[in-house]
This record gives structure tokens, C-alpha cells and sequence, in this order.
């Protein structure tokens, strides 16, 4: 497949009128360049990749398992590209974080992998050797260069860009992490949603420029009732830095973006 530029714009557009129809969801003209910006990086970036997965969207499900104290029944579900390359069957499963991010949390996310792979290896009887991620997710050093449009800076950049995270294979860990999963169920099913206490959300991940309260509160559903998210708003700025944020309906793109996008426009 030997895509241009001009034939990626045209998919896109296609793709977005699709969602925009089927979802409802209008975006600002910036937040679809960045989206497509994303697209084309990504493309030019894991095409070699992209070309030789031979299955696409794979739907696994893990259905009957039994919540390790109240035995509640709940399926696993996840959905994973495979590639076959020579003799080897890698897995791969796309993340939005940027690699650091992804990397200060690799336990959870090799977890949940060796689940899948459980799946598609152990019950449906599927070669397998490899699991591996890809952060989908431009580098800030490569949106730089898109945003000055420096060639140079741009391939070199890319050039850098090392996206993919392979995280091996293990069985170990798989009925540890269904267990898991099993208590997080009854924790939904019992009714305990604790939020983390209001000193989590000025917490920064290793690799993330943005705290807690930025990156996930503020795309939260249930952030106005939610007593770590309010008391954090308050410690800020007291109630009329509440009342702002009352009238903040959350993000698409991270704050940081959106001001450079827009400075840019001011040039
Ligand atoms: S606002 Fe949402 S994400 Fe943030 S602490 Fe509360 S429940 Fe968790």
C-alpha cells in the first residue's frame, strides 16, 4: 500500500465524516489538523508495521471467569493487531500515552498483554512469540518540528522516534491479573469507587508533562461530585476557581497544545 499524503487527507476526511455521523462529535478545526498531524506521523512512522499485519482488530474475549471472592461472573475482552513476520507471530495492541508514560507503568500494561495472549495462544491454539505495544502517541520533540516546520528537525526527529515497546510473552502472570480483574469487578458490583486522595492529582507520571488533575479528572465524567477533584479545585484558587472550572467541559487536545496551536495562529 503506497499511500500519499494527499491520499492519507482524503481517508481521514472520509473517517471523520464517518464518526461525526455516527458519533455526534464536532471538533474544532485545530483539534482535527492535530488528529490528522497524529494520522500522517503515525503512518509515515509505522508503515512497515501497518503493511504486514495480517490481522487487523482481532476481538478476543475471555468469557465465564469468577471473581475470586464472590465468584461474580464477568468476560475479558480486548482487541490486538497480529503480524506475522518470517517465522515469528508478534501481538500488538496500539496505547494513546506518549513511550515514558507507558514505560513508568509497564507491569500493568505486560499484564493485561499476557491476558490477551493468553486468549489468542492458550485457548484458541494460535502461534505466538512476541507481545509487543506501540504509543501512538507524536513525541513532544517531533510536534515541535511540525508546529516550525523545520524539514530537517522533522526527519530528524522522526528518525529518533522509537514507538514500538516489545514486552515478551509469559504465563505466569496471567491468572494473577484475571484475579485482578476479578476484584476490581467486585469492588464495581459492591459499589466502592474511592477516588485517590486530592495529594494524587498534583502528581505527575514519570513521562507525562501533565498532573493528574490536568491529564484525568479533567475529562472525567464525574469530576463536580467527585470530593478529591473539588477539594484539589478549591486548594488552587477557593471557590471562584471552582465556579471556573464548573464551565471547563474538559480537553481534546492537552492545555499546552491548544496554547501553542494558538500562538501559532498569532504569528
Ligand atoms: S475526578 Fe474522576 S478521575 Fe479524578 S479523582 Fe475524581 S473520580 Fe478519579
Amino acid at each position: 500500500m503506497n499511500l500519499d499524503e494527499q491520499e492519507i487527507r482524503a481517508l481521514f476526511e472520509e473517517n471523520y465524516e464517518f464518526l461525526k455521523v455516527e458519533g455526534g462529535h464536532v471538533v474544532t478545526d485545530f483539534v482535527k489538523e492535530q488528529a490528522f498531524q497524529q494520522v500522517l506521523w503515525y503512518w509515515k512512522k509505522n508503515r512497515a508495521i501497518a503493511e504486514r499485519v495480517t490481522e487487523t482488530e482481532v476481538h478476543l474475549v475471555l468469557p465465564e471467569c469468577r471473581s475470586p471472592e464472590s465468584g461474580i461472573r464477568y468476560s475479558l475482552e480486548g482487541v490486538v493487531d497480529i503480524v506475522r513476520e518470517g517465522e515469528e507471530t508478534w501481538m500488538y495492541d496500539l496505547k494513546t500515552p506518549e513511550r515514558a508514560a507507558i514505560e513508568a507503568n509497564l507491569d500493568s500494561y505486560r499484564a493485561q498483554l499476557n491476558v490477551y495472549a493468553h486468549i489468542y495462544k492458550g485457548l484458541r491454539g494460535n502461534e505466538l512469540d512476541n507481545c509487543a505495544l506501540i504509543s501512538t502517541a507524536l513525541p513532544q520533540g517531533l510536534k515541535a518540528a511540525i508546529r516550525s516546520g523545520s524539514a530537517e528537525g522533522m526527519e530528524r526527529e522522526l528518525a529518533g522516534w522509537d514507538p514500538v515497546i516489545p514486552l515478551g510473552y509469559s504465563e505466569e502472570e496471567v491468572e494473577a491479573m484475571i484475579e485482578d480483574f476479578g476484584r476490581t469487578v467486585e469492588a464495581i458490583e459492591a459499589g466502592r469507587f474511592e477516588a485517590p486522595p486530592p495529594s494524587r492529582l498534583k502528581e505527575k507520571e514519570e513521562g507525562e508533562r501533565n498532573i493528574f488533575a490536568w491529564k484525568t479528572c479533567r475529562n472525567c465524567d464525574i469530576r463536580f461530585s467527585c470530593p478529591s477533584f473539588r477539594a484539589h479545585v478549591r486548594g488552587e484558587g477557593g471557590n471562584s476557581s471552582f465556579r471556573r472550572w464548573l464551565d471547563d467541559y474538559g480537553s481534546e487536545s492537552s492545555p499546552e497544545d491548544f496554547i501553542d496551536g494558538n500562538l501559532r495562529e498569532e504569528e
